[in-house]
């Protein structure tokens, strides 16, 4: 067959159980979702009240540019506008990032268990991928540095991680970026930002002219809400956006999602609030958690991997007739374990009834 062999050994991502489709197989009226680390708190009312009003001109092209969404994030970044690229999510970054830097005999050094689709676009561009395996949920910096040769095009780093949750502290950071050689990319995926704790954050974005190698991920898709409207970003320095945007599909974030972000950047207060509920149901369900005899991962996320007596397909089966669908560990690479999304404070107190009956 022509084309690329690699394909022939992968599978298209596989993604997890609907909420239509549970609520019809077990008859049930209400569905939870916590496995794909959504905002349960929707997204800003502000923007709630403005879409409406978003829906004229949709026989028109978007503005490919994104010039409006460019110039408030920019201006709210402290960034040049040529420095942001925008992605039909982050997911189409990363496509795009490995379509621009990598080919057949390159290779690129990630965490694992991280976020799959660093690996699955190495391979499909037919790199190779080096795996270094997290220690305690945390990158193991050392290692990945170590892993690093003449033919490694990227690193990538998740930070918090998924599905660990943690985040590489601010000072190994940047001791990684002065060992890390300048020709070699590192991708710092940031989609769960927003909810690190303000004790530990640090604006890796400051860092982009320093170290021209670095690229800053971002996304809309988590604490801003809007994961069905596809739009995430990118910070760089100027010769690598100019690349990224040589790959980039000329109209590939839409209008609607454009606006829709563009409103939302506006509405700062919502993502502290986001944030700051998420940690507080975080530290109760921990509590819970403790109580139970259950270990976890530390995580500066809106999700925690919770490690199991069992596997993770087991519980996430029993939950699933209650009408609660989490992520089994088994389908991200962490058997006997469940990476769960933090939702509302009623919905975790419902999940924690019934994990306490599951467990006993
Ligand atoms: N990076 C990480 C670490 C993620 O967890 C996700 C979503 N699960 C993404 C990127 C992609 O997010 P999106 O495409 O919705 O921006």
């Amino acid at each position: 067959m022509n084309g690329k062999h690699i394909l022939n050994e992968m599978a298209p991502y596989k993604q997890g159980k609907q909420m239509e489709e549970v609520k019809a197989e077990f008859g049930l009226t209400k569905i939870v979702k916590l496995a794909s680390n959504e905002n349960p708190f929707g997204f800003s009312d502000k923007l709630n009240k403005e879409l409406p009003h978003m829906l004229g001109q949709l026989e028109l092209y978007p503005d490919g540019h994104a010039t409006e969404l460019r110039k408030k994030l920019a201006a709210t970044l402290a960034v040049y506008e040529d420095q942001l690229v925008f992605g039909s999510g982050s997911d189409e970054l990363i496509q795009i990032i490995c379509r621009t830097f990598l080919y057949p005999g390159v290779n690129t050094v990630m965490a694992t268990p991280t976020f799959p689709q660093y690996k699955h676009h190495s391979l499909v561009e037919g790199a190779d991928v080096k795996e270094v395996p997290t220690v305690n949920g945390y990158h193991d910096l050392a290692k990945m540095l170590e892993a690093i040769n003449e033919q490694t095009r990227i690193v990538w780093l998740c930070s918090p991680n998924n599905p660990t949750g943690s985040l590489i502290p601010k000072n190994d950071f940047y001791m990684f970026m002065d060992r890390c050689p300048r020709d070699v990319l590192v991708i710092l995926d940031e989609a769960y930002y927003e909810y690190v704790d303000p004790e530990l954050k640090y604006n890796a974005i400051d860092g982009i002219n320093e170290y021209p190698n670095l690229f800053v991920l971002r996304t809309f898709s988590k604490a801003y809400g809007l994961a069905g409207l596809r739009v995430g970003y990118g910070i760089g320095n100027e010769s690598l956006t100019a690349k990224l945007n040589i790959v980039r599909g000329p109209f590939n974030t839409s209008s609607l999602a454009q606006k829709a972000a563009t409103l939302a950047v506006r509405d700062q207060e919502f993502i502290r609030e986001t944030a700051e509920k998420n940690r507080i149901i975080k530290k109760e369900f921990q509590q819970f958690l403790d109580e139970q005899g259950l270990s976890y991962d530390d995580s500066q996320t809106n999700f925690l991997l919770v490690k199991l007596p069992v596997s993770g397909n087991e519980l996430f089966d029993y939950l699933l007739t209650r009408g609660f669908i989490v992520r089994p560990g088994e389908a991200i690479g962490c058997p006997n374990a469940a990476r769960i999304t933090i939702g509302n404070q009623q919905d975790m107190k419902e999940l924690q009834a019934i994990l306490k009956e599951f467990l006993h």
